[in-house]
């Protein structure tokens, strides 16, 4: 039987990055073993527990389904989008988290440079169809300001759930993953989400330097880069207390 590990994580905390080394450390391609099947929830069965890992799950090698989820009910408050998942001490779950500023500002990035490689390959049919393309101007500190304000009221809101009022937080059937902690010490942590995932797992040195060999660990960016970082004062203070909170209560030294 496999072990269903329930994800969730605020958006640009280091989830892809963690389930890219679970996967090269649980599957092998060159033997076509699986012992790691994933869902990622929006793009699959939209149901919770995952449908696949309920009744029909796919392969009996497999030792840990993983099944994502951002809350997206905290950030939309809209059931048709996502039914609110609920806090339970029903099975294991992995809280991955970061500073609300620094991952808006990730987010924002992204997101704008999706628009643009999207707008890219319109442009390109476009042309070929030879009418007037009008490209993307920019984004504004406007712009900026806008997001900003939406997003990090949605990550304020996903760590007074998952941390500040989890009543759960000192439970066996709970790990939360700092981001700043997993880019720090990607081989112990990894080590780590390992056993949580599966206790009665031998951990593999070779297979994790191997996984990790694979992925090498990006720089962070420094927020006060940002192009509109002359606005990050004024959030600070938005989210201090929260942060600090979460760190007391989950004995973060760092
Ligand atoms: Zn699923």
């Amino acid at each position: 039987m496999a072990s269903l590990l329930q994800c969730v994580s605020i958006p640009r905390s280091g989830h892809h990055f963690l389930i890219k080394l679970l996967r090269a450390y649980f599957n092998d391609r060159s033997t076509n073993t699986q012992r790691m099947t994933y869902c990622e929830f929006y793009h699959c069965c939209k149901t919770r527990p995952c449908r696949l890992y309920d009744s029909e799950f796919p392969s009996s090698h497999a030792r840990v389904h993983v099944q994502k989820s951002h809350d997206e009910f905290l950030r939309r408050r809209d059931k048709e989008h996502e039914p609110p998942f609920e806090i339970s001490n029903q099975g294991k779950h992995l809280v991955q988290f970061r500073h609300p500023i620094p991952s808006t500002i990730s987010e924002f990035i992204m997101v704008n440079k999706k628009l643009r490689e999207r707008q890219k390959n319109e442009d390109a049919t476009i042309e070929r169809e030879c009418a007037e393309s009008n490209p993307i101007p920019p984004p504004t500190v406007a712009d900026w300001l806008l997001f900003s304000t939406r997003d990090l009221e949605y990550r304020n809101r996903f760590l007074e759930k998952w941390i500040l009022r989890n009543p759960w937080v000192e439970s066996d059937q709970y790990f939360f993953l700092n981001y700043d902690h997993l880019l720090a010490h990607p081989h112990e942590t990894l080590c780590e989400v390992i056993r949580f995932a599966r206790p009665d797992e031998i951990v593999n040195p070779s297979r994790v330097e191997a996984a990790l060999a694979k992925r090498s660990v990006k720089p962070k960016r420094n927020p006060q880069k940002f192009e509109f970082a002359s606005t990050l004062d004024e959030f600070e203070p938005l989210c201090a207390d929260i942060w600090k909170a979460c760190k007391e209560k989950l004995k973060m030294n760092r």
